[in-house]
């Protein structure tokens, strides 16, 4: 069972009291894109073995989204933060990097 602390109202609960939203830090594409991208951006998502950023939801507390950073082999969770960021906080990159040597973060640009 997982154990999230959510970074908005401070609460740390089983995963029972959050509801999963798939994966974080999608690109969105939207009216204007090639069909390509927009086919991806609806379709196309991670699956990794390890290290994943996820989107919840605290829906029996205080309703606000966040993500989180969990390895799914382990179901270690490496922290949580909001969910108005584009990428991780540096300093859980940081720590996530420290406890599975050779990860890093995918570049955004
Ligand atoms: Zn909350």
């Amino acid at each position: 069972m997982l154990i999230l602390t959510c970074p908005v109202c401070g609460v740390t609960a089983e995963e029972t009291e959050f509801h999963g939203g798939g994966e974080a830090h999608l690109t969105r594409h939207g009216p204007g894109s090639s069909d390509d991208d927009f086919e991806d951006y609806l379709f196309m998502r991670e699956n990794p073995r390890g290290v994943h950023f996820e989107r919840w939801r605290h829906v029996y507390g205080c309703g606000k989204w966040f993500h989180a950073a969990r390895c799914t082999t382990t179901l270690e969770v490496f922290g949580t933060y909001p969910a108005q960021t584009t990428e991780p906080p540096k300093d859980l990159r940081a720590k996530i990097s420290k406890k599975r040597p050779g990860w890093t973060w995918k570049d955004l640009a």
